[in-house]
């Protein structure tokens, strides 16, 4: 008899049969809980072999995305964690080691594994440089795939800092007025403290769009809105696989290719570490996810400018909410609290993916 991990652990087992019952009556979803997402992940990752401290930090990163709604970066990032992890250099013994190198600088090897967990072993020395001195940098070097960036900057923020973090990725974006990619599709986040409320968070990739978007448009058959990518031949397109084959286009024209290309300077040389260009060749076609080097800046309002700083934040933030305009990170705490509520949808064709990616074990 043939058995795999996925039937090996009974909380999945479970899960098993709920998306059988749910595929039974024809449903696309099924709700799991936030306990069940993340043993999923962290079932699937333990079975690649994938050390204990590591699987932690993804599973917690890829449940955080799957339960606020951020699915590009939820669990379908899960099957790719395989190419991923077989890339020559991927270290599934990763232990990232910490190293204060001045009293507002912390610099933390990732040891070629997953990139967050090396910058959550970073954050309290960055949080704790920024209350003490007003200004805290930690530099993340050598880690695969920093995933969404916005849990950390907000788990930052909870602890009363403001928070940056940004990180170059693939040479998949044109620059403004170029014809051919240069730049990194480079995420950056944002994270502002609120005295009784969430944070004032947001968190975007500085392309157009991000490429995630562009891949989960082609399989599902969709086209993608004008403006974000040119075909091969260097022409507008609304075919997602012809801007994967392309090249994208960053946001807002020369703004968005002027802060792509800070973010690439900042995260990448400025830390020693890889531009999206370097990162692609250290690819070789492997098809990983890019490892590069993250960078976090962390400030302290009350004690740049006292707390005058945040009453005057949160005058501007009800300037939002007067005339209706929409914050972001409003859309996804409320995706959180349905989740808390109903249930974190996963769909069930997804999830057969992922149990079919389940290694089989022996006879
Ligand atoms: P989006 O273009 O979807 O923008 C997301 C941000 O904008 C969120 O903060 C969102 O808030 C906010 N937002 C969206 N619509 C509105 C609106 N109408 N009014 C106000 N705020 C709005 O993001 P991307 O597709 O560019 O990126 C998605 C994710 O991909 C990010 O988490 C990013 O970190 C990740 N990424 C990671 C990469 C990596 O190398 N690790 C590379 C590229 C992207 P809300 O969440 O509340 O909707």
């Amino acid at each position: 008899m043939g058995y795999s991990h996925w039937e090996e652990c009974s909380n999945l087992k479970m899960l098993f049969n709920k998306e059988n019952v749910m595929t039974q009556a024809q449903a696309e979803e099924v709700r799991l809980s936030e306990a069940e997402v993340w043993e999923l992940v962290s079932s699937f990752l333990l079975a690649q072999n994938l050390n204990q401290p590591q699987v932690g930090s993804m599973a917690d990163m890829l449940t955080a995305a799957q339960r606020d709604g951020s699915l590009s970066h939820g669990l379908q990032r899960l099957p790719g964690t395989l190419d991923t992890m077989a890339h020559p250099c991927f270290n599934k013994q990763a232990d990232p080691v910490m190293q204060n190198i001045t009293p507002v600088l912390t610099r933390v090897d990732a040891q070629y594994g997953f990139s967050c967990l090396a910058a959550e072993r970073g954050l309290p020395s960055l949080v704790s440089a920024a209350r003490n001195f007003g200004v805290g940098l930690l530099a993340v070097n050598n880690g695969f795939h920093s995933t969404a960036l916005w849990p950390l900057v907000e788990r930052a923020a909870d602890s009363g800092v403001v928070a940056m973090s940004m990180n170059p990725t693939y040479g998949w974006v044109v620059p403004s007025g170029g014809s051919r990619p240069l730049l990194g599709t480079n995420p950056i986040a944002f994270a502002w403290p609120r005295p009784n409320k969430r944070p004032y968070v947001f968190d975007f990739a500085t392309s157009a769009a991000a490429r995630a978007d562009i891949a989960m448009h082609r399989n599902e058959g969709q086209q993608i809105p004008e403006g974000w990518g040119i075909d091969k031949q260097g022409q507008p397109t609304t075919d997602p696989a012809a801007v994967l084959a392309g090249a994208m286009l960053p946001f807002g024209g020369h703004k968005g290719s002027a802060i792509s290309t800070m973010i690439e300077l900042l995260a990448g040389p400025m830390i020693g570490d890889k531009s999206s260009r370097q990162s692609q060749l250290f690819d070789s076609e492997a098809n990983a996810a890019p490892c590069h080097g993250e960078l976090f800046i962390a400030f302290s309002p009350e004690l740049i400018a006292g707390p005058e700083a945040l009453l005057e934040a949160e005058a501007i933030f009800n300037g939002f909410d007067e005339q209706n305009a929409r914050l972001p990170g409003d859309r996804r705490y409320k995706a959180r609290d349905a989740s808390a509520n109903n249930g974190i949808p996963v769909s069930v064709a997804l999830l057969n993916r992922i149990r079919s990616l389940f290694p089989k074990g022996g006879d």
